[in-house]
């Protein structure tokens, strides 16, 4: 993995995206190396080679992040927080103690090293921390998220978090037909998450790689991502069971619909 360090001129970026006002990124890239990940095309606008194989730090991401911001920001939206370079950098931890602990803040990640920093994301007043999780069975988790930890470790960690007093959430996602186990999911973060988030997965933004990933390692799920009638029939269905299983969703995110596979 290459690592370049570099000096922002700022932080906290504006953004489009529902139901926040600011993205923090203090890395670019990241080691968890989804097969999935929607962040790849940061690769278009940074010339270090091909998605996955570097991490941009931003140096001095602790100094910068003492600005005051007012709305919602969350962390991180092309990388992850707590991905493997974070246990020997400590620079999320170093952005998060210069933070003014009023700052409404979320923070995804799909690591148990969130739990580290439990001391200072107790002084938050606004703060909501969420771990990715969708169960993927181990075989095709070792495909899809190589060096993320297993959906275990993700569970355990949100109930420790719940346990600590802070607000969790979890972010069932990508869904992926015959592939992401949402009722195991919510059987096991039953009681101990706030909220939920669910989205389905963005054909799109997971770029060709993916595709292809799908067409031959789970030609099953690919029959159903190029298969319009099919993918309706199953969000149809998802959601129908979200309803009667009666959880507090804050959002139900699904970008499918434009980005079904085309042959
Ligand atoms: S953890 Fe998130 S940012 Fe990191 S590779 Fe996976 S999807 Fe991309």
């Amino acid at each position: 993995m290459k690592i370049i360090e570099r000096e922002a001129k700022s932080i906290y970026t504006r953004t489009k995206l529902p139901g926040i006002e600011y993205t923090i990124n203090q890395y670019v890239g990241c080691g968890h190396r989804c097969a999935y990940c929607y962040a790849r095309y940061m690769s278009r606008w940074k010339d270090y080679g091909q998605w996955g194989t570097w991490i941009e730090v931003k140096t001095n991401a602790p100094e910068l992040a003492k600005e005051k911001i007012g709305g919602e920001v969350s962390m991180s939206s092309v990388s992850d927080p707590y991905q493997p370079l974070e246990k020997e950098r400590k620079l999320t931890r170093r952005v998060l103690e210069n933070m003014d602990k009023n700052t409404n803040l979320s923070i995804l990640t799909k690591s148990d090293l969130v739990l580290r920093d439990i001391d200072i994301l107790k002084k938050f007043k606004n703060l909501s921390v969420g771990l990715t999780v969708n169960c993927f069975p181990e075989k095709v988790r070792k495909i899809l998220e190589p060096h993320a930890p297993k959906s275990e470790r993700r569970i355990k960690a949100l109930k420790k978090l719940n346990k600590e007093g802070i607000n969790t959430f979890c972010f069932i996602s990508p869904v992926i037909p015959k592939l992401t186990e949402v009722r195991k999911v919510l059987k096991k973060t039953k009681g101990i998450v706030d909220y939920y988030l669910v989205e389905v997965l963005n054909t799109r933004l997971g770029g060709e790689n993916f595709r292809e990933i799908l067409k031959n390692k789970f030609p099953e799920s690919y029959e159903y991502l190029k298969d319009r009638k099919k993918m309706e029939k199953f969000v149809e269905l998802l959601k129908d069971y979200l309803e009667t299983a009666k959880i507090p969703i804050a959002a139900f995110v699904g970008h499918w619909r434009e980005n079904y596979y085309k042959e």
